[in-house]
């Protein structure tokens, strides 16, 4: 066996020393008064204290060395209070060489810890639950390393089997915390992806609870780990080849990327380590995992936080490997409606799960582009994330409603709050079902004005859903989101076959493909970006495009080639001088040429047009209308910059209103001046999807608007029931008032007018 490093010979002396005391004839309790002394005196720290989780979600002191030996099951916080509080409803270490002056420290004058200025904590969990708080203190502003952070969490692992152990807390305590357990919860989370569902929770990890820590023999553990890796490996393959996910393109891409991950020998390694250090297995996997997430809290860049969030969900794979042996999963018998409560999941985890059964995900962790994410969005499964200490509230098998639309979640909600939740579904079922219904009428108005609705699409998946939305084709094609659940950069091939899929799919309906809109916040596994201090006006788009045009070179070539016969439209985004689109249609017309000069099909039609985000184009459009063949409005990007507000800060969110006598000014111009270029105009931002929003556009003159797939169906309806004359009227009057919006005044005419909106 090769040799530990120095610091990974610390928590095996630790371990043998606890080993010895767990496995002694004494009382539950006084272990843990043997325990806490064993643990500062090797980890050089004057004070360990532990605390027990009871019944209403106090976490009690129960033995301490160091802190006044009275205030032992005296001292008292709530999950949430206090620095020890926080710890465990973020089920997160905590590492300060300064406790006192941190915002959530609470003083206990009682313990007398006022001396001790830096503290260490780290969360005691079983089966995924915070059961209780470990924590070391020192006098001095003391920074303890990360190395030091892992042995603590080893030693609260080696804890959790004496805490769970029913020996420290009363049988009359755990049927008050059962009692306390039936009563209904509401709690907050993060809207990961829209929806509302009501269902029976099914916790991801039941049963995975490590029953040995210590091992006897590293080498043995050593071949079980490798065992389990391989086993995970082919189960993932498996999951690649089943039927239902065979074909779906991005689904295939996210699980390669994830099984590739898995292969990342820095993780495994560390793995491997903890072993050596005298973990189990499944202790090191489960070790490594929680340092890995104390991780992801701090780190800022997303790709890197969504790797480390498959590196978690990778960690459940193999902790299931290793809990049920080599032969996989074992059957669970699931109810017909699951809202799946997990601290994290993986892509892959997520379709172990039967999608007909599943109505919703659950997450303590996660982010809206994680790859668990983009798997949900495409299979129409809210997700709910961020959401504190749930499965610390959370029994399996709990009736619970999740409306992840406003961020919430309701255990076992009363009959009143069940009742309005079933009564709002039904509505938007019906309202679903009367959208079905006008799916293949068209998008006319009542005087006639016919409106082209598109799609905006990302993913292959929803490509293949444009016919159930009635769209005429797709407005926008980000092409972006397959580079990005990709691990390496798709080759002119690969994105031939990307891009023939999608005409293929579309089914002859047309599609406007807009050329890679990567930087900012939409990050490549494979690229080397810059960190910037403000990403959305940074090194991004067209931007990236004319600085690598090989990039820009390959996407193009790789469209002309799949168009084969079809017309192709291109368009370049965040164009904000005319030079850059000329610069992009150099590259595209050279590239225009080699295709001719082969043999290969040339597309029947080349449409060109340029995106508008940025808002100096405005003030360059009698000479830019002469060069594209359409423009497309970003409306997302264009008000951001217009009202230099952040589109992805909630402070300056909802500041500043789309529907404002400037926005809609702006429009106006924009679309006189298209008009009298002869240049077709389209828009396609968030805007477009919204049916007020859409009705104004509609009354400026827009004929051409683009929007999510859900919002087809609202928007249509909208277009059916009005008059585009009354709004054209309603509006040059709006114009030129002084108000931040008009949003009211528009309301009050959609009401007045009968307009559903
Ligand atoms: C926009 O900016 O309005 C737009 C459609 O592009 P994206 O949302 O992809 O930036
Ligand atoms: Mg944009």
């Amino acid at each position: 066996m090769t040799e530990l490093s120095p610091a990974l010979k610390g928590p095996r002396h630790l371990l043998r020393r606890l080993r010895d005391v767990m496995a002694g004839p004494a009382s539950a309790q006084e272990r843990l008064d043997q325990v806490v002394t064993v643990i500062a005196a090797d980890m050089v720290a004057e004070v360990c204290s532990i605390y027990v989780r009871r019944a209403g979600d106090v976490l009690e002191l129960f033995a301490t060395e160091g802190l006044n030996p009275t205030a032992v099951h005296h001292t008292r916080l709530k999950v949430g209070e206090g620095l020890v509080g926080d710890i465990a409803a973020d089920a997160l270490p905590l590492n300060l060489s300064d406790a006192q002056s941190h915002p959530s420290f609470a003083y206990r004058p009682e313990t007398g810890e006022e001396i001790y200025h830096s503290l260490m904590g780290v969360p005691i969990l079983r089966g995924g639950r915070v059961i209780g708080v470990l924590v070391v203190q020192n006098k001095t502003w003391r920074h303890y390393t990360d190395e030091e952070v892992e042995a603590l969490e080893i030693t609260a692992m080696v804890l959790a089997e004496l805490v769970a152990s029913g020996e420290l807390v009363s049988p009359e305590e755990k049927l008050a915390a059962e009692r306390d357990a039936l009563l209904p919860v509401s709690l907050e989370g993060m809207r990961l992806n829209a929806g509302l569902a009501t269902g029976t929770a099914v916790l991801h990890q039941p049963n995975i609870l490590i029953r040995r820590i210590v091992a006897e023999d590293p080498e043995e553990e050593l071949r079980r780990l490798e065992d389990a890796i391989r086993g995970t490996d082919s189960a993932l393959k498996e999951v690649m080849t089943a039927g239902r996910l065979a074909s779906a393109g991005e689904h295939r891409d996210v699980l390669e990327a994830y099984r590739m991950i898995a292969a990342d020998t820095g993780w495994l390694g560390r793995i491997r380590d903890a072993i050596k250090t005298g973990l189990t297995a499944e202790a090191a996997v489960q070790q490594v995992r929680e340092s890995t997430r104390a991780r992801i809290g701090q780190i800022g860049d997303p790709y890197l936080r969504e790797r480390l969030h498959d590196l978690d969900g990778l960690a459940n794979r193999l902790s299931q490997h290793l809990a049920q042996g080599a032969n996989g999963q074992e059957e669970r018998e699931l109810p017909d409606d699951v809202v799946l409560i997990s601290r994290n999941l993986g892509p892959a985890e997520l379709l172990d799960y039967d999608p007909d059964r599943l109505r919703a995900l659950v997450l303590e962790e996660g982010s809206p582009t994680a790859h668990v994410c983009i798997v949900a969005r495409a299979l129409d499964i809210p997700v709910l994330g961020r959401v504190k200490d749930v499965l610390g509230k959370i029994k399996e098998l709990d009736r619970v409603i999740v409306d992840a639309d406003n961020a919430q979640l309701f255990i076992r909600p009363r009959e009143d709050v069940s009742k309005a939740f079933t009564d709002t579904m039904r509505a938007r079922a019906e309202r679903k079902q009367a959208y079905a219904a006008i799916r293949n009428e068209p998008a006319v108005t009542r005087d006639g004005v016919e409106i082209a609705l598109n799609v905006n699409v990302g993913l292959e998946i929803e490509v293949s859903h444009l016919d159930e939305t009635g769209a005429e084709g797709i407005g926008l094609y980000r092409t972006e989101i397959p580079f990005m659940v990709r691990e390496t950069y798709p080759d002119v091939e690969a994105q031939i076959e990307l891009y023939r899929k999608i005409f293929e799919r579309a089914g002859g309906k047309p599609v406007v493909f807009r050329t890679l809109d990567v930087g900012g916040d939409k990050l490549l596994p494979y690229f080397d970006g810059v960190r910037e201090e403000n990403p959305a006006m940074g090194w991004r788009a067209i931007r990236i495009a004319l600085d690598r045009p090989e990039m820009l070179r390959n996407q193009v070539r790789a469209m002309l080639h799949a168009a084969e016969g079809r017309p192709l439209r291109i368009m370049f985004p965040m164009i904000a001088e005319i030079a850059e689109f000329d610069r992009a249609r150099k590259i595209l017309d050279s590239e225009i040429d080699d295709r001719r000069s082969s043999d290969g099909p040339m597309p029947s039609e080349i449409s060109v047009g340029a995106m508008l985000e940025v808002p100096s184009l405005l003030f360059q459009l009698p000479a830019l209308l002469e060069k594209v063949d359409f423009l497309s409005v970003g409306s997302n990007d264009l008000l951001q910059f217009l009202f230099a507000a952040d589109r992805n800060n909630p402070h300056v969110g909802g500041r500043y209103d789309d529907l404002s006598p400037a926005v809609l000014t702006l429009l106006d111009t924009l679309v006189r001046s298209c008009e009298k270029a002869g240049v077709p105009l389209a828009l396609c931002g968030e805007m477009a999807g919204q049916p007020l929003a859409a009705m104004a556009l509609i009354g400026l003159g827009f004929r051409n608007i683009s929007m999510s797939p859900i919002s087809i169906g609202p928007v249509k309806a909208m277009i059916r029931s009005l008059d585009v004359e009354q709004v054209r009227e309603t509006l040059p009057p709006l114009l030129t008032l002084d108000d931040p919006s008009v949003r009211d005044r528009l309301r009050l005419f959609a009401k007045e007018h009968g307009v559903i909106i």
